[in-house]
């Protein structure tokens, strides 16, 4: 049985004080819900030793919202696995579309991230998702089963059990529209099928897979009922508290 997972993505949002705050009213919120899924908040890098320090005693996990592909050196301006693992950060959202998008990251840097994720002990959270002039020309498979190939499927079984996909269409992402209930089903199902034909039943039974995009405690219910959707990573939604809290509590 797959556990329900619910993660929440700040971005490059909210000050120190803010974000202390958030993480307070959540925290508070948390604790009076009988809130099901696994909850985690991806804050920004500086954030994230106070978000830990709080998760010791709290219902969430942290998790990194990029990470370095990396181990160690002479990379300016980046953070390392073992920097995030040495904080306590259990999760990482790695191939998220701003980050192909804005940063250039292509299918070999999301390999490299995806496997120095792994070795330190960090979850990938793998981001796909097609865009909406893909999804118009009914490319949107042929996308999406690219971005899983190649950021996954160089990972043997083992490894591979320890990710999570998130399908996450670019047009749906911050602009309030959100897939209906049946896209979300139907790309599920599809890259189900993926990993059926890679790893076979067992490891696709297992595969924990959210949908990301538009996200509100108005849609969730309805897009986590479907089969196959295993929860949401969550963008601007996140950073209300007791928006955030309300969908954790539909997963
Ligand atoms: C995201 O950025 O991962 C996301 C899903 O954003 P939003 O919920 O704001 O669409």
């Amino acid at each position: 049985m797959r556990k329900k997972v619910v993660a929440g993505n700040w971005k490059m949002n909210l000050g120190f004080e803010e974000a202390e705050e958030l993480i307070e009213e959540l925290i508070d919120l948390l604790e009076k819900e009988d809130i099901k899924p696994d909850v985690i908040i991806c804050p920004p890098y500086p954030y994230l030793e106070m978000a830990s320090d709080y998760a010791q005693e709290a219902r969430f996990k942290v998790g990194a919202q990029n990470i370095c592909p990396f181990e160690s050196g002479a990379y300016t301006g980046e953070v390392s696995a073992s920097m995030l693992s040495s904080m306590e950060v259990t999760h990482c959202i790695i191939g998220h579309s701003e980050r192909r998008k804005y940063f250039g990251e292509d299918d070999k840097m999301l390999t490299a991230k995806v496997n120095m994720a792994l070795i330190h002990g960090i979850t990938p959270i793998f981001c796909v998702g097609e865009s909406l002039p893909e999804r118009e020309s009914e490319k949107h498979f042929e996308i999406v089963r690219r971005q899983v190939r190649h950021g996954l499927f160089h990972l043997d079984t083992n490894e591979f059990a320890k990710v999570i996909i998130a399908y996450e269409p670019v047009w749906a992402i911050g602009t309030g529209i959100t897939a209906s209930p049946a896209q979300a089903a139907e790309m599920h199902a599809y890259i189900r099928t993926l990993i059926v034909e890679r790893y076979g039943e067992a490891p696709a039974e297992e595969t924990i897979i959210l949908y990301g995009g538009s996200c509100t405690s108005k849609n969730a219910a309805e897009l986590f009922a479907q089969p196959g959707v295993d929860g949401g990573l969550v963008g601007g939604a996140s950073l209300i508290a007791d928006e955030f809290v309300a969908i954790c509590k539909q997963a």
